[in-house]
């Protein structure tokens, strides 16, 4: 059995909004194995970006652990969080997040140089992984003079520019067309596929989550395994 490379064991997660506690994982567990891909499929509001936080180790559950690669990660510092976020999560959201003044290459580059790479290593590795999203003539663009689904694609880029082992996805096509939705969905794919990655993605849509190679879904706080379709 091939070790996990994400797992989330017995996670609670509640929010207290005054009087009222709203519980949105109760023991929930999870674990994503090397090269798989996983749909979090599940309506507004159950906690999907939720989970996605903690297994990105943006927030702290209440209770519980993740274990990225084999470590755990509970009772480790904010810094070594970072640490490890840096070297082995990618994460995409809804929306790219691209830093608007700076060119798509240089996006790119930015989490590279933050790891400690040179400029020019950092740019050959961006150069390559824009021309892999089929972005090559767009490098030198900033976001704002990108398509939705071209900054999409370069927000993908710029989660695997460290070569993670886990890509979290958040709604990665949600706001855009169902043509647009569905290549940035194939280069998603091809690029999770090329590098041996696992990801887990949330989607509400369903003709993509149904090509990944399984679905959850989050029933009473707890991740649960949809049947295959
Ligand atoms: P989803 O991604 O499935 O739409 P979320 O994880 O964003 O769901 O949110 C789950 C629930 O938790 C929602 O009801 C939301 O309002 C609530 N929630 C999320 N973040 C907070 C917060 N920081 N404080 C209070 N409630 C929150």
């Amino acid at each position: 059995m091939p070790t996990s490379v994400l797992e989330l064991k017995s996670v609670d997660r509640h929010y207290v909004q005054g009087p009222n506690t709203l519980t949105i994982l109760k023991n929930a567990d999870f674990s994503l194995l090397p090269g798989e891909m996983v749909a979090l499929v599940a309506p507004s509001g159950t906690g999907k970006s939720t989970l996605l936080h903690i297994a990105g180790l943006l927030e702290h559950p209440d209770d519980g652990d993740v274990v990225v690669n084999g470590q755990s990660c509970a009772g480790l510092s904010d810094d070594r969080r970072t640490e490890i976020r840096r070297k082995e999560i990618g994460f995409v959201y809804q929306f790219h997040h691209l830093l608007p003044e700076f060119t798509a290459l240089e996006n790119v580059m930015m989490p590279q140089l933050i790891a400690g790479l040179s400029p020019a290593e950092a740019r050959e590795r961006a150069g390559q992984l824009l021309a892999y999203m089929k972005l090559g003539p767009r490098v030198e663009h900033r976001p704002s003079e990108l398509s939705g689904g071209e900054q999409q694609r370069v927000a993908i880029a710029r989660a695997v520019a460290n070569a993670p082992l886990v890509l979290l996805a958040d709604e990665p096509t949600g706001n855009l067309d169902p043509e647009t939705a569905g290549y940035v969905f194939e280069a998603l794919e091809a690029i999770v596929r090329h590098s041996g990655l696992a990801a887990l993605i949330a989607t509400h849509n369903e003709e993509l989550a149904a090509r990944m190679d399984r679905r959850v879904t989050l029933s009473e706080g707890r991740v649960v395994e949809l049947p295959k379709k």
